[in-house]
């Protein structure tokens, strides 16, 4: 593999609750395929250097072509659905992120080895039955954020970075969820570092 400018030093998988982002302020819009189900969903699969900075745009050349992923949409439909309003079909989503980060990891995978890296990277990491094995459950009550990674790390293998935001009253929930990947995007790895951590000790795990 040639290196280039715009080498990396790890990815960022992440996934995010989509309970916690349809009761915010802001609200969200089911995708036109209807509610997703009541799982995490990935957001993207990002690359990034160890000392917290990251590349974004990288090449205006290899713009998303919908077309190199139509084996993957009905997948991506259920694990990788938009929420973001007006409703859509997801295209738009997954092009934004192949845009915006994918393109910055273009010298290790193409846009369809891309999406499917994340694809099985989903199916590697299962966020919500690790946390329902420790008992942590989508109630709307609150847990240690402590508690939620220690269930990660027993599930999944490795430490997680977490995310978290406010509901419509104002209450912290866990939005996101951070694992980091290697930069073939295969394997998981203990995170080189954290995103600055948003959550409180306690926070909310709300239903969807
Ligand atoms: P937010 O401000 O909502 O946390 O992030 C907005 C966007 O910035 C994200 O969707 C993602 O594209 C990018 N972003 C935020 N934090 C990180 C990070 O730590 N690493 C990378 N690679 N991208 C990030
Ligand atoms: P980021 O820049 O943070 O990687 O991606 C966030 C962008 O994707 C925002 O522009 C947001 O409007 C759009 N988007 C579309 N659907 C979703 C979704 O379901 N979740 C998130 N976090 N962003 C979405
Ligand atoms: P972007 O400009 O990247 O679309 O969105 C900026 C921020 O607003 C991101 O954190 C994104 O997830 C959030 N966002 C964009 N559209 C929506 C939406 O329809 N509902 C919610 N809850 N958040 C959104």
């Amino acid at each position: 593999v040639v290196s280039s400018a715009q080498d990396f030093d790890f990815f960022y998988f992440v996934q995010q609750w989509p309970g916690s982002y349809c009761d915010t302020k802001r609200s969200c819009c089911y995708p036109v395929t209807g509610k997703p189900d009541p799982i995490f969903t990935i957001h993207g699969l990002w690359p990034n250097y160890n000392d917290g900075s990251y590349p974004s745009n990288c090449d205006r050349q290899n713009d998303f072509d919908a077309r190199e992923i139509e084996d993957l949409e009905k997948t991506m439909q259920k694990y990788w659905p938009t929420l973001a309003c007006p409703s859509s079909d997801g295209l738009k989503f997954w092009g934004h992120e192949w845009d915006k980060h994918g393109t910055c990891a273009e010298s290790q995978l193409d846009q369809h080895s891309y999406f499917l890296s994340a694809l099985n990277l989903y199916k590697k990491a299962n966020i919500l039955k690790a946390l329902q094995d420790a008992g942590i459950e989508p109630d709307d009550r609150y847990y240690s954020v402590e508690s939620i990674k220690q269930a990660i790390k027993r599930g999944v293998g490795f430490t997680p970075g977490l995310e978290c935001n406010k509901d419509e009253s104002g209450n912290q929930q866990i939005s996101e969820v951070y694992l980091c990947v290697d930069t073939s995007g295969q394997e998981f790895i203990e995170c080189p570092t954290f995103p600055r951590i948003s959550c409180r000790k306690e926070v909310q795990f709300p239903s969807f």
